[in-house]
């Protein structure tokens, strides 16, 4: 006999907790099925071990999908005041830190531990450590076996298994194999929130900078990110360039400006005199080494350096045109671009449009926010708006 559900949640990760625990906590019978042995691994991982778990920011124009407005619902239902209301429910201490981002004062373990006690306490079950080998829809539902041997029956399934990025971590194709075999499309997917490499001269010359960091405007296109760089023995890496990742594409060119409108001042510095030389003048407002690195062939002391070659100077600290030659790829990839079609989905429910009780929640989806804890709240919001769902009929 198959045990049966309200629906079975693939996935019990960020999207895949939240929406058990509000479906549950509304009267849902809901089973959450992960394959690995604990759930929430990547919160446990993110944002340096103390989980950046929203933005006090969250706009939609903060995430990237073939349909910008495609997120606008599920983030104006359950806002970011929401998710930090239940973390001061729960005791734990937090902080903002720069641009609206909210951390744990302790540890990321403490969200894990949240999400996995208001599950409980609304009555959901999670299984851990098996997977789906079988998956059936029929006229009433969704028909499931586990590699533990147990028959699912559920109404609704939900499929919240996350992106391709870290596969060490359990990372799967699976949720885009779901969406593939019941007629859904995808948008291509590809690593972001990652850093970017260089081949040849460049990372030679980024071979001793490496370790090196600053404050920079890192630009492609007509998107510009003013954060934090830096210089790796691969390339680039830092808020900057890991939020640049999501927008540049192969081939094309960044610039990194480092001393924006340089000019006045590298003007004044010459008139204030004192024989300083272009490196040491530099040094005075960027790291030594990069200095000397942005120096090189301006050889002459200051005050004998052109107004012409002051320009030349100047133009480079405003915007270092730079030719990336690839990323890191999916092995430190904080998040997947592109996933499961907006186009086919209900916006409100997440449901797919043209297979009744089928959801899709979190990553998985192409909605994909920028650095800065917009990817929590796009998980948590999805999988609320889900639940609520589940919940409804
Ligand atoms: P996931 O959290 O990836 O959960 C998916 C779950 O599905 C996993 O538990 C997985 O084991 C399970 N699963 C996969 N395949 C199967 C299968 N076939 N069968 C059963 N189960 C399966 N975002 C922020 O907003 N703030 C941060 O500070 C932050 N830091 C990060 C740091 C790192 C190093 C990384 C990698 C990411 C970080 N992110 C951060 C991004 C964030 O972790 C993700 O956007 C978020 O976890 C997505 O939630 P999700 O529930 O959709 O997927």
């Amino acid at each position: 006999m198959a045990e049966t559900f309200e629906a079975v949640i693939l996935g019990a990760g960020a999207a895949g907790m939240m929406c058990a625990a509000h479906a549950a906590a509304r009267g849902a019978r809901v089973l959450v099925v992960d394959h690995a042995r604990a759930p929430g691994e990547k919160i446990r991982i993110s944002g340096g071990g103390r989980c950046n778990f929203t933005n006090l920011n969250t706009t939609p124009d903060r995430f990237l999908s073939a349909n910008p407005h495609f997120a606008k619902s599920a983030l104006g239902r359950y806002r970011p005041e929401d998710f930090l209301a239940l973390v001061e429910r729960h005791g734990i201490a937090w902080r903002e830190k720069t641009l609206g981002q909210l951390f744990c004062d302790g540890s990321a373990k403490q969200i894990v531990a949240m999400m996995v006690a208001e599950m409980a306490a609304a009555g959901a079950e999670l299984r851990l450590g098996v997977s789906v080998e079988a998956l059936e829809r029929g006229a009433d539902g969704w028909w499931l076996r586990l590699s533990d041997g147990a028959a699912l029956a559920a109404r609704r399934l939900v499929v919240a298994t996350g992106g391709k990025s870290i596969p060490k971590m359990g990372a799967t194709g699976f949720g885009y194999d779901v969406a593939r075999r019941f007629g859904l499309k995808l948008t291509e997917t590809r690593p972001a929130l990652v850093p970017l490499t260089f081949t040849g001269p460049a990372l030679e010359a980024f071979a001793g900078l490496a370790g090196v960091a600053a404050q920079a405007t890192v630009a492609c296109g007509r998107t510009a990110f003013d954060e934090a760089l830096l210089f790796t023995h691969r390339g680039l890496s830092g808020p900057a360039i890991l939020q640049i990742s999501s927008y540049w594409r192969e081939g094309e060119p960044i610039t990194v400006g480092l001393l924006p409108n340089a000019l006045p001042a590298l003007k004044a510095r010459r008139a204030a005199g004192g024989g300083v030389g272009v490196a040491a003048a530099l040094a005075e407002r960027l790291p030594r080494r990069l200095a000397a690195f942005l120096a090189e062939g301006f050889d002459a002391p200051l005050a004998a350096t052109s107004d012409a070659r002051l320009a030349e100077l100047a133009a480079r600290l405003g915007a270092w045109p730079l030719r990336p030659t690839g990323s890191e790829g999916w092995r430190t990839a904080e998040v997947t671009l592109g996933g499961v079609d907006t186009a086919g989905l209900d916006a409100a429910t997440l449901e797919a449009r043209a297979v009744p009780g089928l959801h899709f929640i979190g990553e998985v989806v192409d909605v994909t926010g920028w650095l800065g804890g917009y990817n929590f709240q796009w998980a948590w919001a999805s999988g609320w708006a889900a639940g609520a769902a589940i919940a409804a009929r």
